[in-house]
């Protein structure tokens, strides 16, 4: 069977090779060739023999997801759209900062989740993606964007990506091997709707990668009414597996908690987060709604709001940051893009 290369991580490509007749040790420079170059066609890597190169395109594909549009925020915020080789799309977004660049990418083509203020939950879910089309956004990207290095990846695009667990954690290893993109573990980020079994596997992976879990509510009762996949871990659940995670890794978790106006912004809410977070070594992260294209019927926090929740956890000693919107003029949040697209066509 012809597999698109960038499928394999580099001791499977090794062993493929071997299978095949190719000698091993030149999967490293192929992997170099496709990750730190980014080359994406095999007559283009000059230090392989042609012969071998012609082999490889016997057994090898690489596909390079066509960019369908690129749509620049005043704030320089980059949203990539991709069309797949089926005709699926995800979206992809660079966001530049004075000292970073992230890539924020996604993992599946829709999402199953459903929660309720994301358009991502609005598009349904068509299927996961491969570990090439998780590289390839990045590839693609690190092309295309005026900014010489990427510094962070952070999973944040469209769909669930501990419910593409295997291509999620096969994509993080290639990024960060050595003969891969070479990424730091820390610089990458996992966020998760609160998968608390896969939190519990990623725990055992061995993996300083940083997680991010979105929280949005802090009572089961509320928590389930904008995010169902609560009814299947419940808040109890989902923090013992946050905890399992900070001691095996070491490493502090990230809250995300997305401002919603008038929902989850009063004094209890802030008072029931910063119960929860007790003795927990996490920080808070708010981010105010980015108000959506696809009619979900939330509002944007008024500014009384956000700075009222902020100064509570503050003085409830939680470590809390706010992350402005970015990107809102060229609809930067999860599957904003995708679902514009769709409307447009008449069908969403
Ligand atoms: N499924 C994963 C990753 C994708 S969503 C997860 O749930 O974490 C990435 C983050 O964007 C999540 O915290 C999600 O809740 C948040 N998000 C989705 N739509 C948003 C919107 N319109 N405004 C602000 N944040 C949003």
């Amino acid at each position: 069977m012809i597999e698109d290369i960038r499928n394999y991580t580099l001791a499977e490509l090794e062993a493929r090779f071997k299978a095949v007749g190719i000698q091993p040790y030149r999967a490293r420079q192929v992997f170099e060739w496709l990750y730190k170059s980014g080359v994406e066609d095999f007559s283009l890597m000059s230090n392989i023999p042609r012969e071998l190169r012609e082999k490889l395109g016997e057994y090898f594909v690489i596909e390079a997801p066509k960019i369908e549009e690129i749509e620049t925020s005043t704030d320089l915020t980059q949203k990539f759209l991709f069309r797949l080789k089926d005709g699926s799309f995800i979206e992809s977004v660079s966001i530049p900062s004075k000292s970073r660049l992230t890539l924020c990418l996604s993992t599946q083509v829709g999402c199953r989740f459903a929660c309720a203020f994301c358009a991502s939950g609005s598009l349904g879910f068509k299927r996961n993606l491969e570990v090439s089309e998780i590289l390839a956004q990045f590839i693609a990207m690190r092309k295309n964007v005026p900014q010489e290095t990427v510094s962070n990846v952070v999973f944040m695009g469209v769909g669930e990506p501990l419910d593409n667990y295997e291509n999620t954690l096969k994509s993080i290893r290639i990024m960060n091997s050595e003969f891969g993109i070479r990424l730091g573990i820390r610089k990458m980020t996992v966020s998760t709707s609160g998968l608390a079994s896969a939190i519990e596997r990623l725990s055992k992976e061995g993996l300083q990668v940083e997680l991010s879990v979105s929280l949005h509510a802090a009572t089961d009762e509320k928590r389930s009414s904008i995010l169902p996949v609560n009814k299947r871990y419940p808040l109890k659940d989902l923090i013992k597996a946050v905890r399992a995670y900070i001691v095996a890794t070491k490493r502090k978790v990230t809250f995300e908690y997305v401002l919603l106006g008038g929902y989850n912004t009063t004094v209890e809410d802030a008072e029931n987060l910063s119960k929860l977070m007790r003795g927990l070594n996490a920080r808070v992260n708010l981010i105010p709604y980015n108000i959506s294209q696809s009619r979900l019927n939330f509002n944007q926090p008024t500014k009384l709001e956000v700075l009222f929740f902020k100064s509570y956890l503050t003085k409830k000693g939680i470590d809390v940051t706010l992350r402005m919107p970015r990107g809102s003029d060229i609809a930067a949040a999860c599957g904003q893009l995708v679902a514009k697209r769709r409307n447009a066509a008449g069908s969403g």
